[in-house]
């Protein structure tokens, strides 16, 4: 089935982007995108309900038998101040879709309005997924916990993500890991404090917690496989009182990520054995909280390539297979359930100022690439539905 974009569906997606664009909501309050969701989906006839407080879920049944397939756009927002100095930027204070979320959610309406207008010639069924608080503290796992994933059980699932590394007009999806686990972990390390003057009739937590930090570095740089990516990132070091008192305790924060589940493991207690072992050599306590966060995104291997051969072969879409990156995204809960992709939807051009990254105030995208995205999902639900991309 040929997906068409016309001018009408792309000129009412730009106008819903920008709409959202215009008023950014954080993660779990996003009532008013969602209600704006709503009323495009009825005014497309399109059955939904709402699921986990902000998401909204919809199903578009097909004319003919075929799969179970779904679609995910996130919905919020960051608290950042936008500096885009676009026409539509935020209108809210320490508010801005500076990942892309607006994109992300009307090209999903623009997707919705596509195969609602082919629904007879659909194969299957395609169930549309508007996620709440991707940013944190995550939309999916409550989603998926009220049945978003059962009753059609879905097959397969896809998600585009605009990335302003890769070039507008052009796709990535590669085969396996996509985006790490991103794991908090805090450290506690207990001495016992006294007078800056007498360091023998104390126990110094800060030259224990200058020996954590620099022999946490050795968990990447010397114990880790060097072809296995992870990082071992400390944020915070907090502690101590006064330049003449001996700190009796130090606290440190950071991150944990891994492309891999045994890796994410391994990091874990490799970090675990350092702090304790340095806290025996200095004489201190030392407590470790490890808060789990999200697991890898994970592509399916098998669906990647297939899908990526049928996406250049059959609707002459240009896809390449970028890297990985260490960012962290909660569709993996999605695709550990079921077959996923997570899709590079590429956004950068010179032109259009769209050259900083996600997260950055200064973020923008390459409108242009809104009608690819719509297209790369449309033909994902269609192709797969129709068994043209076997699972
Ligand atoms: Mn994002």
């Amino acid at each position: 089935m040929a997906i068409d974009v016309n001018e009408a569906l792309l000129a009412r997606v730009v106008e819903l982007r920008r709409t959202i664009h215009r008023n950014p909501e954080l993660g779990f309050e996003e009532h008013e995108t969602a209600a704006l969701i709503e009323g495009e989906l009825d005014s497309l006839g399109i059955e939904h309900r709402r699921v986990a407080g902000t998401g909204v879920v919809a199903r578009i049944e097909g004319g003919s038998a075929g799969h179970v397939v779904a679609l995910r756009a996130d919905l919020d927002a960051l608290p950042i101040s936008e500096r885009s100095g676009v026409p539509f930027a935020s209108e809210r204070d320490n508010k801005m879709h500076a990942c892309g979320h607006d994109a992300h959610a009307a090209m999903l309406l623009g997707v919705a309005q596509v195969l609602a207008s082919k629904k007879e010639r659909l194969a299957g069924t395609v169930v549309l997924l508007f996620q709440p608080a991707e940013e944190g503290p995550g939309g999916a796992l409550p989603m998926i916990e009220e049945g978003v994933l059962d009753a059609p059980a879905v097959e397969a699932i896809a998600m585009v993500h605009v990335d302003t590394r890769i070039d507008v007009g052009t796709i990535g999806i590669s085969p396996g890991a996509a985006n790490a686990s991103a794991d908090e972990f805090y450290v506690t390390i207990r001495g016992t404090g006294g007078h800056g003057g007498y360091p023998h009739m104390s126990v110094d937590a800060i030259p224990a917690a200058a020996a954590t930090v620099l022999a946490l570095q050795n968990v990447v740089a010397r114990e880790l496989d060097p072809l296995a990516s992870a990082v071992v990132t400390i944020g915070t070091v907090s502690g101590g009182y006064r330049n003449n008192v001996i700190a009796d305790q130090v606290q440190l924060s950071g991150t944990l990520r891994a492309l891999d589940s045994a890796v994410r493991d391994e990091l874990e207690a490799r970090v675990r054995r350092i702090v304790a072992g340095i806290a025996s050599t200095y004489g201190v306590t030392s407590e470790v909280r490890v808060v789990r966060g999200y697991p890898p995104v994970h592509n399916d291997v098998s669906l990647a390539r297939r899908f990526a051969r049928y996406a250049s072969e059959h609707a002459g879409l240009k896809v390449i297979e970028p890297p990985p990156t260490m960012g962290a995204e909660d569709f993996a809960y999605f695709a550990q359930r079921v077959p996923g992709l997570l899709i590079r939807l590429g956004v950068r051009s010179e032109s259009s100022g769209a050259i900083h990254p996600g997260h950055s105030p200064l973020f923008r995208i390459d409108e242009r690439a809104l009608p690819i995205g719509i297209v790369t999902l449309a033909l994902f639900a269609t192709a797969v539905g129709a068994g043209h991309v076997g699972l």
